[in-house]
């Protein structure tokens, strides 16, 4: 394979078309473009598709909820035009998780409005039956996770030799959960002469070595925003007492009536039980998490999409992967693990510059780990307060204050969870 050179010091985008119409693109995708409500394209749309539609590399570091599918989805629309005989594939999109795959073959089939384009998504935890005779009757762009992709190649079901393109959609979680082997193995089955995506949220030296390997002079485009990335989110926290989070969370409910939330929880029996407990206040009330068979996540996702479920709980594991531009509310009724789960749970919302809110509820002993979260994202949560869930009046120890540049700063004594971690990371 050609060796392309991958550098840190990457070009920023300079296109800021204001107009699809100044990309260059077909007369029937301007007109599905515009029954998708889609007017301006996003930076990210404006940056890889002039670049993607002349055949180029592109690798693109871009979070979800910037339109980094269409990004995609266009030129490879664009690209394929007709079908070929059969509809032998000709583009094969391969992403981390299950939900992603049926949220990008989604939006690519959108976007293939008026078009004989036709478009599936593979992967497990899905009979392969039905798979294997939808692939037998052809199918132009695949969307499928690597460890399915691959079951298809060794079945035979499914051929690679027409592929215009390859796109690695997410490639950093990708390779975090293991996906390198099978990545490896599916781009040494592509044909030699194709255009190779891909996208990541960070460039890090997995996904440089993996771009370096098995990309053409990639041309390299940075989207990701200077901090973390949840900074127009309005997020705020409450410190309260464990046994009272539920009472709390069903009051905040109440108050903020959201369009739709995600309710984040640690574990899966914890997302069980707070489901439970709230479809008996309120309707439309479903859950998500890893120990559902894949046609409940499916069923739910769908719920969810249409706007039928109003509030998901979820664990982290399923959460990561929804994009739903209606999502109002996110509340992290445990406090997640790690920081960078914290920009994963809060990103949820906030999509496509939609206006979104986050709240964290904190116990007096989660502190510390508050102070990391804000750290990270270089943000001071704002504290909220409900009539009747006030916190037990606490008198916080002296804070270490952090060096002047080093935000956030502490907060008033008295006003914060006593904090049992020093601060800092
Ligand atoms: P993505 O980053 O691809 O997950 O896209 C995030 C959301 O934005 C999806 O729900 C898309 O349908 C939507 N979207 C993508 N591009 C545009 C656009 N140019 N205008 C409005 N919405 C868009």
């Amino acid at each position: 394979m050609p060796n392309a050179q991958v550098c840190n010091d990457a070009p920023t985008p300079s296109s800021s078309a204001e107009s699809f119409g100044e990309l260059g693109l077909s007369s029937v995708m301007l007109e599905a473009l515009s029954a998708a409500r889609y007017e301006v394209p996003s930076p990210v749309q404006a940056g890889i598709i002039p670049r993607a539609l002349t055949g180029a590399d592109v690798l693109g570091q871009a979070r979800t909820g910037t339109g980094k599918t269409a990004a995609f989805g266009i030129p490879i629309l664009e690209r394929i035009d007709k079908p070929s005989k059969g509809h032998q594939p000709r583009a094969l999109v391969l992403v981390p998780t299950r939900e992603l795959a049926v949220q990008v073959r989604d939006e690519i089939a959108k976007l293939a409005l008026g078009r004989k384009v036709r478009c599936m998504a593979v992967y497990g935890g899905k009979p392969i039956r039905s798979q294997i005779s939808q692939l037998q009757r052809g199918s132009d762009i695949i969307v499928g996770t690597p460890g399915r992709v691959l079951d298809h190649l060794a079945r035979g079901t499914l051929q690679l030799e027409q592929l215009l393109c390859v796109v690695l959609d997410e490639a950093d979680r990708m390779l975090d959960i293991g996906f390198r082997p099978d990545i490896e193995k599916i781009l040494r089955r592509c044909p030699k002469k194709r255009q190779t995506l891909l996208l990541s949220a960070t460039v890090a030296p997995g996904v440089e070595r993996l771009a370096k390997s098995y990309m053409t002079d990639p041309e390299i485009m940075d989207f990701s925003p200077k901090t973390k990335g949840v900074d127009t989110i309005e997020q705020r926290y409450f410190t309260i007492e464990e046994q009272r989070k539920f009472d709390l969370l069903v009051a905040l409910l109440k108050r903020e009536n959201p369009a739709q939330a995600i309710v984040f929880c640690r574990t899966k029996r914890g997302t069980d039980r707070t489901q439970r407990k709230l479809a008996k206040k309120m309707p439309n009330v479903d859950c998500m998490h890893g120990d559902m068979v894949q046609g409940a996540r499916d069923r739910v996702m769908k719920k969810f999409r249409d706007g039928k479920v109003h509030i998901l709980v979820a664990t982290d594991v399923v959460g990561r992967g929804i994009d739903v531009t209606s999502i109002s509310h996110i509340i992290n009724y445990d406090i997640p693990q790690s920081s960078d789960d914290y920009v994963h749970r809060v990103g949820r919302t906030g999509r496509m510059g939609r206006e979104g809110i986050a709240f964290t509820f904190v116990t007096t002993e989660q502190g510390g780990e508050l102070t990391r979260i804000e750290m990270l994202i270089n943000t001071l949560l704002k504290r909220d307060e409900i009539e009747g869930f006030q916190a037990v009046a606490q008198a916080a120890p002296p804070q270490e204050t952090p060096a002047e540049d080093e935000k956030p700063k502490p907060a008033p004594p008295g006003k914060r969870p006593r904090r049992r971690h020093r601060r800092g990371l």
